[in-house]
């Protein structure tokens, strides 16, 4: 299917104020919509209720698998059972617009996460434990402040895949105490299928990062053995629970996946692979942010440490030698940003494998981009 854009129009007033008509194709709008977890019945939101306890004392929803009574002690992401450390609260508008919209989303940043990538670009939030400890009851009221006060038209749960049970009980809180807005779960794929079940009838979008496609890659840069085949499954069971991504008629997205692609420095080989396996394996309706604002961050392009002999360059497992103006450096094969045309490359590679709907970068800050 193809998306003719020759009908957007853009009128300028004399304060510069961008107008567009939103051309929405008929197959992804919808006349309205109602949350998910407002169709759950009481019965059906009590079994998740019991699930999301048992869970948290025998650990094993994320594919760590730590399999730890988190009421006892913590696994690999180092947060407990009874809250969840979350490092920020607010309105956002750095989304993509069919997500931010006219007010924001209301983002709830989590601290933590069970992958450590080396290049995270919010290295600070998801790789130290800072933030406020919330128990989900507290996360529910935070979630209807952002809809009353914010006015925002989503709750958008960033870096949550650790705290699952402790979002899955604050959904079910905020349902009751009159949220209404629907709930994005913005993740990287490494999801358990266990986790996602909870989550089904729970979630309205799903915001996957697809970000690797060698194992190889994912060890060294990720710190992850299969996060590859974790995310096709993942991603997968995300598509069959809420489908390609739908609008009502403000151009506000209100179910679906939205499916977002860094383009990493050096390895837009991977990024094709990923757009080719998504068309073919997932939808070709799929919706696609290509993303291009990779830069250099976290660890990549720290002076290496020197050795326990004293000397630069004989470093941790992993790490490879690199130079930079002369200097060694960690992970210096993708200490430079992404270049265009390692964009475009996998962008083609998208289009010829038959993926058309795309958020478009350049878009961003003017209006809606369908
Ligand atoms: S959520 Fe945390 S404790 Fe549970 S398996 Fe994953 S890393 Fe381990």
């Amino acid at each position: 299917m193809a998306y003719d854009e020759s009908h957007v129009t853009r009128t300028y007033s004399p304060f510069s104020i961008v107008k567009r008509f939103i051309g929405i194709p008929p197959a992804f709008l919808l006349d309205d919509h109602t949350p998910r977890y407002q169709l759950l019945s009481s019965v059906e939101a009590s079994k998740k209720r019991s699930l999301a306890y048992a869970h948290l004392r025998e650990c094993n929803l994320c594919p760590r698998k730590c399999g730890v009574n988190r009421y006892e002690t913590t696994g690999m992401c180092l947060i407990g059972a009874s809250t969840a450390k979350v490092n920020v609260i607010a309105p956002h508008r750095g989304e993509e617009p069919c997500i931010q919209g006219f007010h924001g989303s209301g983002s709830v940043f989590f601290s933590g996460c069970n992958l450590r990538c080396v290049f995270c670009q919010n290295h600070d939030i998801a790789h130290q434990r800072n933030g406020m400890d919330l128990t989900p009851e507290e996360l529910a009221e935070w979630y209807l402040k952002l809809q009353t006060v914010g006015n925002v038209h989503n709750i958008n749960l960033v870096t949550p895949e650790h705290v699952v049970p402790q979002v899955v009980l604050s959904i079910l809180a905020a349902r009751d105490m009159g949220l209404r807005v629907p709930i994005i779960y913005n993740t990287s794929a490494f999801d358990s299928l266990d986790s996602l079940k909870l989550l089904d009838g729970l979630v309205d979008i799903y915001l996957p990062d697809f970000k690797v496609w060698r194992d190889s890659t994912s060890k060294r840069l990720l710190k992850a053995d299969n996060y590859t085949a974790t995310a096709m499954e993942s991603i997968q069971e995300m598509h069959r629970q809420v489908g390609d991504l739908s609008f009502t008629s403000d151009g506000i997205a209100k179910q679906g996946v939205l499916l977002r692609h860094l383009v990493m420095p050096g390895k837009e080989d991977e990024g094709r692979e990923i757009m080719r396996w998504l068309a073919d394996n997932v939808s070709k309706d799929l919706f696609v942010h290509i993303m291009e604002q990779y830069h250099p961050d976290a660890h990549v392009g720290k002076k290496k440490r020197p050795s326990r002999k004293g000397s630069v360059g004989l470093t941790g497992a992993g790490e490879t030698e690199g130079s930079e103006q002369g200097e060694q450096v960690r992970y210096a094969e993708i200490n430079r940003a992404v270049r265009d045309e390692e964009v475009t490359s996998v962008r083609d590679a998208a289009v010829q494998a038959g993926l058309w709907r795309f958020c478009e970068v350049h878009e961003q800050n003017s209006a809606f981009h369908l």
